[in-house]
């Protein structure tokens, strides 16, 4: 895989050309055919969807449902119907956190996480578990940051209904074993929700490999538009869920006192949906596959550990994660007593676009003992020179800060 080939595809570097992008875990850049399949859309096809008799909606119904069967094959699965469009992964988890809370949560059940979850994965939970009496445990990190599994053998052991935890961390980069997790919290009767926020962008994913049970993905993250992501589940399991969101377009009856629900993925798609954007997102699987996946995550993981080596050399830099393999390119850091925000302005300053702050994940950075970080995060468009750079600015950086560095 050749970044610099890659690169071309991206209008945002022709206006930038001196731009060492390292915030894709943030929001990624996208690529002209994403740009392209949303303007011909909005251009030539558009009209609202499921609801025309006439060609033109007819034809953007098609394009739409297209657009599922393309991202439920990106994620594994031969059923589009498993595949719900939200907005963002945000909205993904409170529609599940919501509808699975509803089914399935009461006075003194147990919702597990993980001390690594974004706030995106912890505060919905936090609210169903209000509303129905239940508790939240988290899994806690080794000072190696990863999950401990010692640990979560005793948290299953309080037979968790749902265990909701990420991929990859969106702070330490660890990526966690899905599969065996998943396999583990079934045997302890748990429903597996992933966050495949940062997986789905990096990873090659299965969801039926991975045995989950829902997958929750960001589409703005893994190269695709702002507005529109796939969310997966099991079939059987959305079919005994009630509806997040009610209105337009997810009924099948109504009267004056009551309604009727469609059958998924439309019960979960009230209103107008965000389809122009799902055709988006749909060019950006598509890019992404005509890439590989296993080719994006090697590509990674080899910037990954360039930037870990190269970091390691920066006195008085502590550089936090695992050192191992299973951790994907996100590289969050610190100088003691410098603020976060003061070194990425640096890094800014001098063309490094990076992260800081608590990257939502508050309990993480309690638990990591700083109030911040600053990030790095590396994508398929990223080359060596530019993590060659990151580490020269952070030498420079220290120079101008050493007299703050504790
Ligand atoms: N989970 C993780 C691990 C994330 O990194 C993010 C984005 N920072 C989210 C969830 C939320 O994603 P979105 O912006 O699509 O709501």
């Amino acid at each position: 895989m050749d970044p610099r080939a890659l690169r071309r595809d991206f209008p945002v570097f022709e206006a930038h050309p001196d731009l060492v992008f390292l915030d894709s875990a943030a929001s990624a850049q996208k690529p002209r055919s994403v740009i392209e399949a949303l303007a011909r859309f909005y251009q030539t096809a558009y009209a609202n969807v499921h609801r025309g008799s006439y060609p033109l909606s007819e034809a953007a119904t098609e394009a739409f449902e297209a657009a599922r069967a393309t991202l439920a094959g990106f994620l594994g699965t031969p059923d589009p119907d498993e595949v719900v469009f939200v907005r963002n992964a945000t909205e993904g988890m409170n529609l599940l956190a919501h509808a699975l809370g509803e089914r399935y949560l009461g006075e003194g059940d147990t919702v597990l996480v993980t001390e690594m979850e974004h706030h995106a994965n912890l505060v919905p939970w936090q609210q169903a578990a209000r509303r129905k009496g239940a508790r939240i445990r988290a899994v806690p990190i080794t000072d190696q940051g990863r999950l401990d599994l010692a640990a979560l053998d005793r948290l299953l052991g309080e037979e968790p209904r749902i265990f909701a935890f990420t991929q990859m961390s969106n702070v330490l980069g660890t990526v966690n074993p899905v599969a065996e997790l998943a396999e583990r919290a079934h045997r302890a009767g748990a429903i597996v929700v992933v966050d495949g926020a940062q997986g789905a962008p990096h990873l090659p994913v299965n969801v039926r490999a991975l045995g989950a049970d829902f997958y929750v993905t960001s589409g703005h993250k893994m190269l695709g538009p702002t507005g529109a992501s796939a969310l997966w589940g099991r079939r059987e399991l959305w079919q005994e869920l009630p509806p997040f969101l009610t209105g337009g377009g997810m009924i099948e009856r109504v009267t004056i006192e009551e309604s009727t629900f469609a059958p998924p993925p439309t019960r979960f798609e009230a209103g107008t949906p965000a389809f122009a954007e799902a055709v988006g997102l749909a060019a950006a699987a598509e890019y992404l596959i005509g890439v590989g996946m296993d080719r994006v995550w090697r590509h990674d993981r080899e910037l990954t550990r360039r930037a870990l080596a190269a970091l390691s050399e920066v006195p008085d830099l502590r550089v936090f994660g695992p050192q191992g393999e299973d951790r994907g390119g996100v590289v969050s850091f610190a100088f003691p007593g410098v603020h976060a925000h003061d070194l990425a302005t640096f890094l800014g300053q001098k063309g490094v676009a990076v992260r800081s702050g608590h990257h939502c994940a508050q309990p993480l950075h309690r638990r990591l003992g700083v109030a911040a970080t600053t990030r790095a995060s590396f994508y398929l468009y990223n080359t060596e020179e530019e993590v060659d750079r990151l580490a020269a600015v952070l030498h420079e950086a220290r120079r101008f800060f050493a007299s703050w560095i504790e």
